[in-house]
């Protein structure tokens, strides 16, 4: 194990500050659909980070309704550069926080409340480091180009974040870290390497209405024509290629004298490979056309419709990003700290940017429950949480990699 002492120690020193920070951050609201909450964030980071030596530009999403994406930037010596991501909206609404009096809240080493984890945490988490960086190594400090990008919108899965991202990477950039929450197996932290991606889907059918009672025949029933095909749609589900299929909503009909002229399925497909996400998008695309549900009386068919609504393309398992994993591996063999990686189903920022520039994800503290809000009394139910011991060894972790990746 090496001697970690002064780096130690000046990150305890530097953990009141960062909880104080963390606690500032929580306390603005900053819902994905709250713009104004989500650009009061923004300012408040760009204040954090001006000490360090960066200058904050913000950029508008192309979603007008969401705030505006951050980008702080410190030019180094050198033309080498790192990109650290991390986004600044939650899934929870300001009622929400409310009715479930869900807010910052210390309880022993878990602190509770409103994105501490996913992903307020992370990016104190890049300050921590940063802060630690420029105290510790003030030469590779200087030299390297930091760009730390903020999505506005990570939990709408804004595709322009891609663009904004390509747009800020210089030739120069080595990786980009993603400062998402890390996982745990046991008391092994575990890196994300892949995730998978996730397209959602639209089956329209559109029958033919009639009397139910003088003209039943004359009809084709567009939700006997659907009932047949979400079995279909089902079916395409693989476990074997982790490919998974979901019908998530149907309607369908309007009233019970009528046979129903429109039925629709919506729902969504996800994978980690992109030969499986193209196997799963031709399958439902091979859907539309005719259906076999007819009208008894002239054969007018059922007609089916397929749209595939948003996509995130997966996010394979890939050199780059082993490579930039194994750093993280061996500075964590030289730690002491047990560190593994895993492929992980939620999508992140890493899935739009691993395919221009080599990227880990998972670099954030511990905790656990994301995307919960609620608490019942007999703990059965706990929202979401970070857990404060877990900032320091996860910054020396970081620290050390990101040590070794500027040295490579
Ligand atoms: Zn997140």
């Amino acid at each position: 194990m090496q001697n970690t002492g002064p780096l130690n120690e000046l990150l305890r020193n530097q953990m009141p500050a960062a909880l104080e920070m963390l606690r500032q951050m929580v306390g603005i609201n900053s819902f994905t659909g709250n713009r104004d909450g989500v650009n009061r964030l923004s300012r408040y980071t760009a204040e954090c980070f001006a000490p360090l030596g960066f200058t904050a530009k913000y950029l508008p999403s192309a979603n007008q309704a969401w705030g505006e994406h951050l980008v702080l930037t410190r030019r180094g010596r050198s033309n080498r550069s790192l990109a650290l991501v991390s986004h600044l909206d939650t899934v929870f609404p300001p009622e929400e926080e409310a009715r479930n009096n869900f807010r910052w809240q210390v309880e022993g080493d878990r602190i509770f409340g409103p994105g501490t984890h996913d992903i307020k945490g992370g990016s104190v988490m890049i300050w921590l480091v940063l802060t630690a960086l420029r105290a510790q190594e003030p030469k590779l400090f200087e030299e390297i180009t930091w760009k730390l990008i903020w999505n506005a919108s990570e939990e709408c899965y804004s595709p322009d974040f891609r663009d904004v991202c390509r747009a800020q990477f210089d030739r120069g950039t080595l990786a980009a870290l993603v400062f998402e929450s890390e996982g745990r197996a046991g008391k092994t932290g575990l890196l994300v390497v892949a995730r998978k991606g996730r397209g959602t889907w639209r089956v329209t059918v559109s029958g033919r209405g009639a009397h139910a009672g003088g003209k039943h025949a004359h009809g084709a029933n567009a939700i006997v024509q659907l009932a047949q095909t979400v079995e279909r749609i089902a079916a395409l589900t693989d476990y074997e290629r982790g490919l998974t299929v979901n019908v998530g909503t149907v309607r369908g009909g309007t009233v019970l004298n009528r046979v129903p002229h429109e039925a629709v399925a919506e729902g969504e497909f996800r994978t980690f490979t992109p030969e499986a996400y193209a196997h799963a998008k031709a399958g439902l695309l091979a859907l539309a056309g005719r259906g076999e549900v007819r009208s008894p009386a002239d054969g007018y068919a059922c007609e089916l419709t397929v749209e595939i609504l948003t996509e995130v393309r997966p996010w394979p398992r890939n050199p780059a990003t082993d490579g930039l994993y194994q750093f993280w591996k061996q500075a964590g063999d030289e730690l002491g700290l047990s560190v593994n990686c895993e492929e992980r189903g939620g999508l992140s920022d890493g899935n739009l940017i691993w395919d221009a520039i080599p990227t880990l994800d998972g670099l954030g503290p511990w905790g656990d429950n994301d995307h919960c809000s609620e608490r019942s009394a007999d703990g059965s139910k706990l929202p979401e949480f970070v857990e404060a011991s877990s900032f320091v060894p996860k910054a020396l972790l970081n620290i050390a990699a990101i040590r070794k990746l500027c040295q490579a």
